[in-house]
C-alpha cells in the first residue's frame, strides 16, 4: 500500500510541475537549457554508397537523465561515447526500454529536413507511458533532436538517395532488481547515415515465411509500443524464414491468421474487393500493429487522391489466398521508415510458395507512394509534413 502510495504520488509529481514539500520537480526538461560539449576529434564521414544500416555513427549525441528525486536534468549534447551503467540498471534485466527510428534529409536546395517528427515524439511518449518511464514534454525533446542533428548537420549525406537516420531511445536505470518502476532513467538519442534500401535503385520484391507457429504481438500485449522487448525474439523467426529461403517474416495472428505486419513494416494491400471495387487495405490500429508514420501517410495521401477506396481492416490468410486465386490482389507491400515502401513478391505458407503479381502489374501504387512521399523528405515538393533543421 505504501509503495503504491509512493509510486502513485511520483506520477503525479512527474505530471505536474509544482513543489511538493521543499523539492522541486520539474515536468520536463527544456531544450534552452541544453548544454552541449563539442567533439574535437571529428570523424571522417563515410562514402554514402558503402553504407550499411545502423552501423556509423555520428560524432555526438544527445542524454538526458532523470530520477524520481531531482526530475529531470539539463539536457546534454555531447561527444559519441559509450554509456556507464550499473549492472543492475533495469533496462538490462527487465528490458525497460524504447525506441524510435526517424531520419532526416538532406534536400534539393541543400536545407536539412525531419519528416512528420512530432508523430515519433507522440508514439515515444506513448511507449514511456506504457513503460512507467518519466513523461516529457514532446516539443522540447523534438527541438534537442533538432538541435543534435544541427550541430552534426554535415553528417546528413548530401545524397537524395541517403539520409541521417535517428535512434531516440529510453532506458530505465533504476540500479536494483527489484521488478519496479525504474526511479532513474535516461533518454539517449544517436544519428548516423543510412544508405539507400534499395541498392540497384529499382525496387527488388521481398518473399516472405508466413506461419502461424509465430505470434509477433497479440491483444492485450504491447505489440503497438515501439519497445526493445518485442524485437530480440523476433530475430529466431527472421532466422527460420531465411532457413526456409525467404526474406522476411509476414507475422499472423489469432484463430483467423489474420495478416498484420511484414517484419519490422506495415503491410498494405491493393486489390480488387469482392464488390469489383479497387480498395487499399491496410489492418486497423486494434492493439497488435505498430501505428507507423508512413503507415499513417500512406493512408492520408491516398485518401487525398480518392482515387480508389481506402480501408483499414483486417483480412485474413484464407480470404487473401482466395483473392490470389481469383487474380484480385494487384500489390502487395511493406511500409516503414528504412525503405517507404518494399513489395511482396511471394509468400511461403504451410510449405506452398504463392506468387504475388506485384511486379507482373507493375508496382505502380508503391512507386507512386515512393515517389510522392520522397519529393516531400527531399525537398522536391513543398509539405506542412516536414520540419526544418537548418
Ligand atoms: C517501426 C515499425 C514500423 C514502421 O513504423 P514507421 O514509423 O513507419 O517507421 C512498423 N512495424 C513495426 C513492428 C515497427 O517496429
Amino acid at each position: 500500500m505504501a509503495a503504491l502510495r509512493t509510486a502513485l504520488h511520483a506520477r503525479l509529481v512527474q505530471a505536474f510541475p509544482f513543489s511538493v514539500g521543499s523539492l522541486r520537480f520539474a515536468s520536463s526538461f527544456k531544450a534552452a537549457d541544453l548544454n552541449i560539449e563539442r567533439n574535437t576529434t571529428c570523424k571522417p564521414k563515410p562514402d554514402p554508397s558503402s553504407l550499411v544500416f545502423g552501423k556509423q555513427f555520428s560524432d555526438h549525441m544527445l542524454t538526458i537523465n532523470w530520477s524520481e528525486k531531482s526530475g529531470w536534468e539539463a539536457p546534454q549534447i555531447k561527444p559519441f561515447q559509450n554509456l556507464s551503467l550499473h549492472p543492475a540498471s533495469s533496462a538490462l534485466h527487465y528490458s525497460i526500454e524504447l525506441f524510435e527510428g526517424m531520419k532526416a534529409f538532406r534536400g534539393v536546395d541543400n536545407h536539412v529536413r525531419l519528416f512528420r517528427p512530432m508523430l515519433n515524439m507522440e508514439r515515444m511518449h506513448r511507449s514511456a507511458d506504457r513503460c512507467c518511464l518519466p513523461l516529457f514534454d514532446k516539443a522540447e525533446l523534438l527541438e534537442c533532436i533538432r538541435k543534435l542533428v544541427e550541430v552534426d548537420q554535415d553528417w546528413v549525406p548530401f545524397s537524395q538517395d541517403a539520409s541521417l537516420y535517428i535512434r531516440p531511445t529510453f532506458i530505465g536505470t533504476e540500479p536494483s532488481l527489484g521488478v519496479s518502476r525504474a526511479g532513474k532513467a535516461m533518454i539517449f538519442v544517436i544519428i548516423g547515415p543510412v544508405g539507400p534500401y534499395f541498392t540497384t535503385g529499382s525496387f527488388s520484391p521481398v518473399s516472405l515465411l508466413a506461419d502461424p507457429a509465430y505470434v509477433r504481438a497479440w491483444q492485450g500485449g504491447v505489440g503497438a509500443y515501439k519497445m526493445g522487448g518485442n524485437y530480440g525474439p523476433t530475430i529466431m523467426v527472421q532466422n527460420e524464414a531465411v532457413k526456409r529461403g525467404c526474406q522476411q517474416v509476414l507475422w499472423l495472428y489469432g484463430e483467423q491468421e489474420e495478416i498484420t505486419e511484414v517484419g519490422t513494416m506495415n503491410l498494405f494491400i491493393y486489390w480488387t474487393n469482392e464488390k469489383g471495387e479497387r480498395e487499399l487495405v491496410t489492418p486497423p490500429l486494434d492493439g497488435i500493429i505498430l501505428p507507423g508514420v508512413t503507415r499513417q501517410s500512406l493512408l492520408d495521401l491516398a485518401r487525398s487522391w480518392g482515387d480508389f477506396k481506402v480501408t483499414e481492416r483486417t483480412m485474413g490468410m484464407k480470404e487473401l489466398l482466395r483473392a490470389l486465386d481469383d487474380g484480385r490482389i494487384l500489390e502487395v507491400f511493406g511500409a516503414g521508415t528504412a525503405c517507404v515502401v518494399c513489395p511482396v513478391g511471394s509468400l511461403l505458407y504451410k510449405g506452398k510458395v504463392h506468387q504475388i503479381p506485384t511486379m507482373q502489374n507493375g508496382p505502380d501504387l508503391a512507386k507512386r507512394f515512393y515517389k510522392e512521399l520522397t519529393d516531400i523528405q527531399y525537398g522536391r515538393q513543398p509539405s506542412d509534413w516536414t520540419t526544418l533543421v537548418v
